[in-house]
């Protein structure tokens, strides 16, 4: 079994996650792409965000019927804040071959997180490039301190002294935020066509975004 792992805020899921997961799963040719949405996210502590079960609710009504991807609660489950670390231990555990999907975005900040010299050891990486983006083919992407780990194999993808493979891959990475998308609801502004129809519904239901 090959399993993408997505985590994320996921506040709310949109379009450009969706379409991503669904262009790295194709590619990849994996068997499920779990989303994780964070129970606490270590780096927005102090920010606001909707309750973990919309998030989650809004990722189930995007996903429905799409055998491919999957809800994993497990950061919920486990409570407190959140760190990819654990989670990735968990999911090795259980599955064999883990690729952790990430925006270039999440990617160039890594340094930040949690052991994050460890997750190497534990987890491929598949990093979503822009097309329009300067292809990453040197090492300068990674972090000064794991630099001597790693190894170029071929144009984008790079080899850990793990063993672990890290992929940059173009995808239409579509120019949505779930911050663009909370600032237009608190607007009242549409958001038809940026997030599924009925995440959108569920939005409106809910009340969620408002002031
Ligand atoms: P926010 O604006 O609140 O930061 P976001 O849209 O960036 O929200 P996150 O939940 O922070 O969404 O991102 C989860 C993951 O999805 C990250 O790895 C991020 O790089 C990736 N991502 C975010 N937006 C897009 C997009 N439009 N296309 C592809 N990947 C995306
Ligand atoms: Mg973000």
């Amino acid at each position: 079994m090959k399993i993408g792992l997505f985590g994320g805020t996921f506040d709310p899921i949109h379009i450009g996650h969706l379409r991503a997961a669904e262009e790295i799963r194709e590619m990849f040719l994996l068997d499920v792409v779990y989303f994780i949405p964070v129970n606490i996210p270590p780096h927005k502590r102090e920010k606001k965000i909707a309750d973990y079960e919309d998030r989650a609710n809004m990722i189930r009504l995007s996903i429905r019927g799409n055998r491919f991807m999957k809800l994993s609660d497990i950061e919920i489950k486990r409570g407190g804040v959140s760190y990819s670390y654990d989670t990735i231990r968990y999911f090795e555990d259980k599955f064999k071959d883990i690729y952790f999907i990430i925006g270039i975005d999440a990617f160039s900040e890594i340094h930040t997180w949690y052991r994050y010299k460890d997750l190497f050891y534990h987890t491929n990486f598949i990093v979503m490039v822009r097309p329009s983006h300067l292809r990453h083919s040197g090492l300068e992407i990674f972090p000064d301190e794991i630099r001597s780990h790693i190894e170029i194999q071929e144009n984008g993808v790079f080899k850990h002294a793990s063993g672990k493979k890290i992929y940059f891959k173009d995808i239409t990475q579509l120019d949505i935020s779930s911050t663009r998308i909370r600032h237009l609801v608190e607007n009242n502004k549409s958001i038809k066509y940026l997030v599924p129809y009925k995440v959108d519904l569920f939005i409106e239901k809910r009340g969620l975004y408002k002031k």
